[in-house]
């Protein structure tokens, strides 16, 4: 009798934390559509307003995600989840969620409140000193910024780096070691291609810049994102300033675009992309609904969707073997005369430039590489921000051979750290090297996968993504992920193996 009371009351416990854990998501998601109206309709008078709303339902989500009894819930569950089947939804609910919990309270809320302060004033002080183009007048917030994220590593607490610590938030399981010796790897063979790149003729790519009607533009990226297996009934697009995609459940998975009426690139790239990460979110295993775990499992794996729809498919050959006639007769006076092979040199136009989100398939992580090296080197006290400026244009200088003509163009290019936000900048080139790995071995268990994105049939990959990768939203780790996926824990031969193949054709070297 007493067992069988244990059990029902171990049912019990599970139920009563889906149901808190339920009523958290749908306070995430309500604030989820709250910043999408933000982005895309609300009228520019309601910021203020909008602010509040966010801030009010966010504060109720964290409230109720650290109550007491959500904490007691974990810590009485946790040792009956460990002995299940440790891919079962609620042994993964148990272990995951724990890790958020943990996290979330070790936070003391006097930093929480100092780090809030610090990103409303970096983040106005960063506009103000990149229109200004003076470092100077953003160097306090960031050195503040840099303090406070020192701060928070020391709360969370890490073994080795301080850097472990903050990108464990982005890329759970991962350690900065490990990140190093990827990048080395990674810089030792790219750095000497791009600068072979550089001594070829440049691409021309001056087809891609001409006027392209919007309209025509919006409905050709739709059709192929259908194409893809974007689910237009679980989604929708709009047009927002920063494209991104948001979830408010497995069945409403919205992507934002942006379309330029005189370049092709951003709309077109731009769509494909985000309908990458769209198609992750959609694929989750509908059981995870309202559970926390319906999510990529890391910002890595979520980019590896992205890419991998974006540069392996969308930037293919055999992929514009299909789509190229039909964006021809889309606009025949831009295109009508220009052969394939030289629209799709253009769209893999090889340029060394200063600014990371114009950067080509090729030169991006090293844009990432930089980064990563000087966060590193700013939190563990090795680089002075005073000398920040100097260190980033060197590093410019080392790896893509060219000198930023100004701070603006430099330093102060990208919003991140003045939103305090260290340790995300890798997960960008972390996402390219994983979309290779997946991509390879997608291509190795799906004899033909070529041949059939050269008819435009992606049925098979999105169903292998599906299989190996989406349903899982966050039960496995993205290291883990790819070593059951691929047999190998993350490297960066894949991608390397294939910017060489693909760059080394397009540039005879
Ligand atoms: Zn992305």
């Amino acid at each position: 009798m007493a067992e069988i009371q244990t059990e029902v009351s171990v049912d019990h416990r599970f139920a009563r934390l889906r149901t808190l854990l339920a009523q958290v998501s749908d306070l995430r998601s309500a604030a989820s559509v709250l910043s999408w109206d933000q982005e895309t309709y609300m009228p520019p008078g309601a910021v203020e307003a909008r602010a509040n709303h966010i801030s009010t339902v966010r504060q109720l989500a964290h409230e109720r995600f650290t109550s007491d009894e959500i904490g007691t819930l974990l810590d009485d569950l946790e040792p009956i989840a460990r002995e299940m089947d440790p891919l079962s939804t609620e042994a993964s609910l148990v272990r995951v969620i724990k890790r958020d919990f943990d996290k979330a309270v070790k936070l003391p809320l006097s930093l929480v409140a100092a780090i809030s302060e610090a990103v409303s004033h970096g983040k106005d002080a960063w506009k103000y000193a990149r229109q200004a183009n003076r470092f100077g007048d953003f160097a306090p917030h960031l050195a503040r910024l840099i303090d406070l994220n020192r701060q928070k590593a020391e709360a969370y607490g890490y073994e080795d780096r301080v850097y472990d610590a903050l990108l464990d938030e982005y890329e759970p399981g991962i350690k900065t070691e490990q990140v190093e010796i990827i990048f080395r790897d990674l810089r030792r063979d790219l750095v000497p291609l791009v600068e072979a790149i550089a001594d070829r003729e440049e691409a021309d790519d001056t087809v891609l810049h001409q006027k392209f009607e919007r309209q025509k533009q919006w409905d050709f990226g739709l059709a192929v994102i259908r194409d893809f297996g974007y689910d237009m009934q679980r989604g929708r697009q709009d047009f927002s300033t920063h494209p991104f995609t948001t979830t408010f459940s497995i069945t409403d998975v919205r992507i934002t675009t942006r379309i330029s009426d005189d370049f092709l690139n951003p709309g077109l790239f731009g769509t494909l992309h985000e309908a990458g990460h769209a198609l992750y979110e959609q694929g989750v295993d509908i059981e995870l609904e309202r559970t926390l775990l319906a999510d990529g499992t890391s910002l890595g794996m979520h980019e590896s969707q992205s890419r991998l729809w974006e540069n392996q498919v969308g930037r293919s050959r055999p992929f514009w073997e299909h789509y190229y006639s039909r964006l021809q007769r889309i606009f025949p006076d831009q295109l009508g005369d220009v052969p394939l092979d030289a629209f799709y040199r253009a769209i893999n136009k090889v340029h060394p430039g200063p600014i990371r989100v114009e950067a080509d398939e090729l030169t991006y992580n090293l844009h990432i590489m930089l980064r990563f090296e000087l966060e590193n080197a700013l939190l563990e006290g090795r680089l002075a921000v005073a000398d920040l400026p100097e260190m980033w244009n060197a590093k410019m200088d080392d790896y893509l051979g060219i000198t930023p003509l100004n701070d603006a163009q430099g330093v102060l290019q990208d919003i991140h750290w003045s939103l305090g936000a260290f340790g995300y900048f890798p997960t960008y080139a972390l996402g390219n090297l994983m979309s290779s790995q997946l991509f390879d071995q997608a291509a190795e268990e799906l004899p033909g996968l070529e041949g059939r994105i050269a008819e435009g049939d992606f049925e098979d990959l999105l169903e292998w993504l599906r299989t190996k990768i989406h349903r899982h939203g966050r039960k496995k780790d993205a290291d883990d992920l790819l070593k059951d996926v691929t047999g190998r824990t993350l490297h960066a031969g894949s991608w390397l193996s294939h910017v060489r193949k693909k760059y080394g054709d397009l540039y005879d070297l």
